[in-house]
This record gives structure tokens, C-alpha cells and sequence, in this order.
């Protein structure tokens, strides 16, 4: 599912056999971009530079702006540069504290708490990764706890919020710390033949070199970055704005009850299907670099949340019909984006024998060869959701967004912030992913964009 900022990924073909590891490792260099190399480049190096100080300024606008961008600009404007670096917080003991406990709390709930053996897709180099399927049970007692911690007056979660800025600037610098691990992991000690170097550093750093880096045999770092470590904070920090508030006025509006409620069913429904999560592009796809991981470690909980940040200082009443009404809509979302992918999973799981909508789902069994000479199937559904269009789930995808941010109402632009952000990622990755099966599938794909015409939004795109 998740998130990050995308640029022009050099698409890497699928299906490596073990021995063409060595020509792959030279291959991903000299891959096809999307776009031309220049604009691959000056994309990448623009968000590696600019995504840092956007994730200061929305915090610094939403806490001691009012949520107005022009409040920030009009003091930038009389502060300039200067300005900027005083209100950049400096990562305080108390914010590395926050993160360490936090961090280490999960890294021990993936590693200790029992689950089910899950077998990942067989990647490109032909291995198949193994997980324990514990998301749920670490979510429950993630959440359990930190309410506990409160209740009993251990810990206040009001701490959190009011160490944001600091703990935002911890994480910018020790992700981008991490992102350097991780780079120099895939080079000298990759955990398995999944790895390789595009021949250029920006590249290897930017999109990762490693598809399944591990600490050990058991711990998963791309299931620690992606679920545990950034879906979880989405909760979390979801849970602290609320109490925050609630601390402040003595009570919650229902704004943000409806924004914490859509969020948590979100993030609840995510934890339900994780381990299909690890069949999606996110997992099996994209590699473990600045794009993946620095994005779940920083952009989630900063920019996902940041509807809910806007809320704690903007205790709109909406009344309980609009409410209610705004409620049910985005649960519907939810439903319908979690129906989506369950469809598109169950149809594969069963090799095509299910029900789609009460009936024998249309397939195409699309054949593609892999660099090592072999053919494989794989089945295209062309039912149900994905009858509708290629990438019908991102429309929901992005309603609910709308939905859990529309109890603030349209006094400020910022709180839709990320919703425009989730409407660029995902209709760039239909694109990058149209792209990725059109080289992997050939005529196969161009048969399912004949019967399945629409990209996104049927009728329209
Ligand atoms: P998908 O899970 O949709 O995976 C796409 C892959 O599915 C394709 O690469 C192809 O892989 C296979 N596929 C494509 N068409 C078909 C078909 N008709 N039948 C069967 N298989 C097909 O992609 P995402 O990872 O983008 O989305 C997963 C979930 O995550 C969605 O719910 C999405 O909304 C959510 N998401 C959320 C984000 C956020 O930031 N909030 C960001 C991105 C995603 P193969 O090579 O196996 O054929």
C-alpha cells in the first residue's frame, strides 16, 4: 500500500534465475527510464532535497501556523533563510527517547510475537521470502499499550505531540542515516541474491539495491520500515492527536473523532491483510532504498497524519448527521479498496478458481519469459474490480483520504495536502505499473488494455 514519492523508476524487469544475478547487477544500470535520464535525475535529487524541510514546514504550519500557508510564507518572506533554520527544530534526548523505545517496542512485537508462516511471491532472482504473519497481534498490543500507558497515567501521549517538530527532525536525520545502512548493506553483505547495483550511487541510494534486506534470518527490514515502524505510527500518532485534544478542550470534537475512527479502520484494515501487503509492489516490487524506507519512516507519519495534526488545534463541530454521513462514506472506501485487493489476491491464490461478483471470473492467462529463458503464467483477472478498470482500487483509495479529511472542512488548503499527493503517487505508479507488466506481459497486457480500457477512473482516465 504504501506511500512515498515517486520519480521516473528505472523498471527493472521481473523473474532473474540465481546465475544471471551478475548480469543483472550490471542490467539494472543500464535499464530503460520511464522518462529521459535527465528528468530521472533532477527528480530524484530534488525530493531527496526538498522532501526534508517540506516535512518542517507542515508540521511548523499545522502546530504554530493556524494551518495557513500564507501565515508561513508571510514569515518566511520577513525571515528568510535564517527564519527557516529557527524554526527547524533540533532532535531533542526526549525525541530520540520517543523513537528508540517506540522503535525497539516493535522491532521485539515482529520478532517475539507468535504468527502464522507466510510465504512471499517468488521473487525475481527466484527465491521466496518467509514471514510471520503477527501484524494484527503487534497492532493490538501497540495500541493496547499505548492507551494503558495513559490510562494509568505511565505516559502521556500529549508528550508526543508536543515533541512533533523535534521527533520529525530525529527521524529526517536518522532515516537518512538508515537509507546510508541500508546502501552499504547491499553492497558488502546483501542478504540474498535479490540485490544488485545500478552501476550509479544516486540510483542505488535513491531506489534501493536490496529487495528483501534482513538483520539475521528472522527480522525483515522492509516489514519493519513499511508495517510495524511506519503504518504503526499512522495509528499512533492518530490516537495521540486525538488525546491531545481531548487534553486541551477537555473533549474531542467529532471532526476528529471521524478523522481518528476512518484512520484507524484504515490502518486496522491494513494490519488485517498484511500479509497480502507483501505480495504488492511496495514488498515484492521496490527495493529497500530512500524510496521506500525514508518515506514510510518520515513521510507517513508526518504527512499521512497531518489531517488529524490540522484537527488538535481546529475543534470543528460538524453535527451528528454530517458526521455520521462523512463516517459511513469513508468506511465504504475503506471496503471497497480492501474488497479490491482481497479480489485480486483470492483470484491468484485459487489459480482462477473462485467467484468474482457471484461468478467465474474472465481471465487472461498471460505468458512471459524471464532473462534466464523460462516461461511462466501468470492470470490477469479482467472481472470484478479489475474489469472496471487497470487500477480500479486507487479510486477508494483516494476517497477515503478525502473523507478522513474533510471533517476539517475547507478554511485551509494544507489538511488536503496529502490527499493531492495520494492522487499523484498513485495515478504515476498505474503509469509505472502499466509500464512494468506491458514489458513483462507483451501482447498479453496490450489484449487486457483492450478489454479493460480505463486506467484509473472508468469512462474517464
Ligand atoms: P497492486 O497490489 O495492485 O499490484 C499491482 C500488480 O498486480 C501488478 O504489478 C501485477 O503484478 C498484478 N496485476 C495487475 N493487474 C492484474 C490483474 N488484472 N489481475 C491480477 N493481477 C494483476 O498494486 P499496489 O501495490 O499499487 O496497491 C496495493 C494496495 O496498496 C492498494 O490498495 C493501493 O490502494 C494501496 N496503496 C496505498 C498507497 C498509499 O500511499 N496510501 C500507495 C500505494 C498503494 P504481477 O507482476 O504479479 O502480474
Amino acid at each position: 500500500m504504501l506511500p512515498a514519492f515517486s520519480v521516473n523508476q528505472p523498471y527493472k524487469e521481473t523473474e532473474l534465475s540465481l546465475h544471471s544475478q551478475k548480469s543483472e547487477r550490471r542490467k539494472m544500470g543500464e535499464t530503460k527510464t520511464v522518462h529521459s535520464p535527465l528528468v530521472t535525475y533532477a527528480s530524484m535529487l530534488s525530493l531527496l532535497s526538498l522532501c526534508p524541510p517540506f516535512v518542517i514546514l507542515l508540521w511548523y504550519t499545522m502546530v504554530h501556523a493556524d494551518g495557513s500557508i500564507l501565515q508561513t510564507w508571510d514569515y518566511l518572506r520577513q525571515h528568510g533563510l535564517q527564519g527557516f533554520i529557527k524554526i527547524w527544530p533540533i532532535p531533542t534526548a526526549t525525541a530520540w527517547k520517543i523513537i528508540a523505545c517506540y522503535g525497539a517496542f516493535e522491532a521485539a512485537l515482529q520478532l517475539l510475537l507468535p504468527g502464522k508462516r507466510v510465504e512471499g511471491p517468488i521473487s525475481p532472482a527466484g527465491n521466496r521470502p518467509v514471514y510471520k504473519a503477527n501484524g494484527m497481534a503487534a497492532y493490538f498490543v501497540t495500541l493496547t499499550t499505548y492507551l494503558g500507558l495513559w490510562w494509568f497515567g505511565i505516559f502521556n501521549p500529549s508528550v508526543v505531540y508536543d515533541h512533533l517538530g523535534e521527533i520529525f527532525s530525529a527521524l529526517i536525520f536518522g532515516s537518512f542515516i538508515f537509507c546510508i545502512f541500508l546502501y552499504i548493506k547491499g553492497h558488502v553483505a546483501p542478504s540474498s541474491t535479490d540485490s544488485g547495483s545500478s552501476g550509479n550511487a544516486i540510483i542505488d541510494f535513491y531506489w534501493g539495491m536490496e529487495l528483501y534486506p534482513r538483520i539475521g534470518k528472522y527480522f525483515d527490514i522492509k516489514v519493519f520500515t513499511n508495517c510495524r515502524f511506519g503504518m504503526m505510527s499512522w495509528a499512533v500518532l492518530a490516537v495521540t492527536y486525538c488525546i491531545k485534544q481531548y487534553e486541551v478542550n477537555g473533549r474531542v470534537a467529532d471532526s476528529m473523532l471521524v478523522n481518528t475512527i476512518l484512520m484507524l479502520v484504515y490502518v486496522t484494515k491494513f494490519f488485517w491483510w498484511e500479509a497480502g501487503y507483501w505480495n504488492t509492489m511496495d514488498i515484492a516490487h521496490d527495493r529497500a532504498g530512500f524510496y521506500i524506507c525514508w518515506g514510510c519512516l518520515v513521510w507517513v507519519p508526518s504527512i499521512y497524519t497531518s489531517p488529524g495534526m490540522y484537527l488538535v488545534n481546529h475543534p470543528i463541530n460538524l453535527g451528528t448527521q454530517l458526521a455520521l454521513f462523512i463516517l459511513v462514506a469513508g468506511i465504504l472506501c475503506i471496503y471497497i479498496n480492501y474488497d479490491c485487493d482481497r479480489q485480486r489476491q483470492e483470484f491468484r491464490r485459487t489459480n482462477g478458481k473462485c467467484l468474482v461478483w457471484g461468478r467465474a471470473p474472465s481471465k487472461i492467462v498471460a505468458s512471459y519469459t524471464t532473462t534466464s529463458g523460462e516461461t511462466k503464467t501468470s492470470l490477469l483477472l479482467t472481472s470484478g474490480w479489475w474489469g472496471l478498470s487497470r487500477h480500479f482500487h486507487y479510486v477508494p483509495e483516494i476517497s477515503a483520504a478525502f473523507f478522513w479529511t474533510v471533517p476539517a472542512l475547507f478554511n485551509h488548503f494544507l489538511p488536503y495536502f496529502y490527499v493531492v499527493f495520494l492522487t499523484t503517487l498513485l495515478l504515476d505508479r498505474a503509469k509505472r505499473d502499466d509500464d512494468r507488466c506491458r514489458s513483462k506481459y507483451g501482447k498479453y497486457w496490450k489484449l487486457y488494455c483492450q478489454k479493460v480500457s480505463y486506467r484509473v477512473i472508468p469512462g474517464i482516465y
